[in-house]
């Protein structure tokens, strides 16, 4: 018997692509300003990089393209920045669906990696707190219990008073997401969106998904199946 569906978010509720593109387009802004660039080109030139794979040394290899000196400090702030705006992004309108269709049925969770506040601030751009019982930020636990690690599972656990063997965990992510919740007992499902970004194979075969869909519409009936069993 399932009665808990537990969420990842970034590329599994939305494109976590649009949340770049609103950090990148918030940074251009001040990166264009201070020197004497246009926002565009600026923009242009980090997304690019960004697209090509580069997702740790994107300022500095962004300088390099322009032209421009940033020392460490700056892109320091220019990180600090990302990290704390608001971001300029909307729950699509098939996961809003497939959310409303659960709520109520099932206790619903979300379990979400990465820097504070910046995933506090996509979970109220996304306007999704209210769907969930739950809502675990792995990094308050320690940037160690970011998943893999199973401590944020098992905090839903026990915040929701359930056992893992009725609970289903959604993810996008075959490096890190599915690993902990297979081995604790929860059945898993990989959301395969179009515009996803990360593309790593699962590390070992206890990393892969019990179940796969290409999109998240299609979890519904999915759902119904794994009940069924
Ligand atoms: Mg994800």
């Amino acid at each position: 018997m399932i009665n808990c569906i537990v969420f990842d978010m970034d590329d599994t509720l939305y494109d976590e692509q649009d949340y770049y593109k609103s950090g990148f387009a918030t940074v251009s802004r001040i990166i264009a300003k201070d020197f004497e660039l246009a926002d565009r080109k600026v923009f242009d030139c980090l997304w690019q990089i960004f697209n090509c794979g580069n997702r740790t040394n994107t300022f500095d290899a962004a300088a390099e393209k322009l032209g421009v000196v940033l020392d460490a400090g700056y892109i320091q702030k220019l990180v600090g920045i990302f990290r704390s705006h608001q971001p300029d992004i909307n729950l699509p309108s098939d996961s809003k669906a497939v959310l409303e269709n659960l709520k109520g049925r099932y206790k619903l969770g979300l379990i979400t990696d990465g820097y504070l506040p910046a995933q506090q601030l996509k979970v109220k751009a996304l306007g999704i707190e209210k769907y969930f019982d739950s809502i675990i930020y792995t990094e308050t636990l320690g940037r160690e219990n970011w998943k893999p690690a199973p401590a944020g599972f098992k905090k839903l656990l026990t915040e929701l008073d359930l056992p893992a063997d009725q609970c289903v965990y959604i993810g996008d992510n075959l490096e890190k997401d599915f690993l902990s919740p297979n081995q604790m007992g929860f059945k898993t499902i990989r959301v395969i969106r179009k515009g996803r970004i990360h593309f790593g194979p699962a590390p070992s075969a206890q990393a892969g998904p019990s179940y796969e869909v290409s999109s998240i519409t299609e979890v519904i009936n999915l759902l119904r199946e794994i009940d069924a069993v």
